[in-house]
């Protein structure tokens, strides 16, 4: 016979955009104390358009900045990239192959162009490259910024914005009346950070977070005696995935963090989680 568990789990998985890869993972949902998500698609949609081009150095006009950054990131999958390119396309720009194109996993891209050394990162890049962050890059809080690097160079930056998910404020009442903390780690600045905490009332938030940060995050508020679920999408997420107590894989997800997550959020949906927690403190309830 199937176990009552799993054959209920199933059943909550297939309504509701889940897969439960792990058993337990239904069960254990009903003690999350901590829920940590990422911010981009996710709790935002993860649709970005280009709002801003700024060059910060005389050598580069905009447009050479909006042509060498497109140059890489028609290479990328990552939700900036589809942005960067819509807008160069827009633009009617002719956009030149890179050669040797590789991620820098979570925080960028990098490759030759024209025989240039060109990078398109994060924040957190260039404070690791001890970089100014030029002081207008950030005048509007609802923009997430990259940072255009030419030779080594920051020779301009590309501000892109995008929306928070009608879903994510239902889930959150959801998780508060639940007395489950709600907390974001991102790779994205301080400021979009804030303003996305701030418009969803979490608990609290992670800015400019590099990948190896988010295992540091998730055992620190495990020492605090949380339990705690976790969500992301990138083979960067895997190693805190993995950490936490509930890891839940977003979209898709790469293979990678599917296979390290005890639960794969199918639509994205944060809205889903919620169903899933009470789903889980429902049955229990009923069971004991
Ligand atoms: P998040 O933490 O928002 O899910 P990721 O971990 O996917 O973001 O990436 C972290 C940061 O690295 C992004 O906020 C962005 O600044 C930078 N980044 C990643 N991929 C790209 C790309 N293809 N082009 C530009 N920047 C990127
Ligand atoms: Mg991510």
């Amino acid at each position: 016979a199937i176990p009552l568990v799993v054959a209920i789990s199933t059943a909550v998985s297939a309504q509701n955009g889940l897969l439960i890869r792990n058993r337990t993972a239904f069960e254990e949902s009903r003690k999350i104390s901590a829920l940590l998500f990422d911010k981009t698609g996710t709790l935002t949609k993860g649709d970005f358009g280009v709002t801003r081009i700024q060059s910060v150095d005389d050598n580069y006009s905009q447009d050479e900045v909006l042509r060498l950054a497109s140059a890489l990131e028609q290479s990328s999958e990552h939700p900036i990239a589809v942005g960067i390119i819509k807008k160069a396309q827009e633009e009617k720009v002719t956009i030149p192959n890179p050669l040797n194109f590789h991620a820098i996993t979570g925080k960028g891209v990098e490759a030759t162009v024209e025989d240039k050394p060109v990078k398109v990162v994060s924040p957190g890049f260039l404070r690791d490259n001890n970089i100014p962050i030029p002081k207008d890059a950030y005048s509007d809080a609802a923009e997430t910024v990259v940072f255009v690097l030419i030779e080594e160079k920051l020779a301009g930056y590309i501000a892109l914005a995008d929306e928070i998910r009608s879903e994510s404020q239902e889930a959150i009442q959801v998780f508060k009346k639940n007395d489950i903390k709600v907390l974001m780690a991102t790779g994205d600045n301080e400021k979009t950070a804030r303003a996305v905490s701030e418009k969803l009332g979490l608990d609290g938030y992670y800015a400019e977070v590099l990948p190896h940060e988010k295992v540091e995050i998730v055992e620190e508020l495990q020492r605090k005696g949380e339990f705690v679920a976790m969500t992301g999408d990138g083979v960067n997420d895997a190693p805190a995935l993995a950490k936490a107590n509930v890891g839940i894989a977003v979209g898709s997800g790469t293979d990678v963090a599917a296979e390290t997550a005890d639960i794969i959020l199918v639509n994205s949906n944060p809205k889903d989680i919620a169903n899933l927690i009470l789903f889980g403190k429902a049955t229990y309830n009923k069971m004991i």
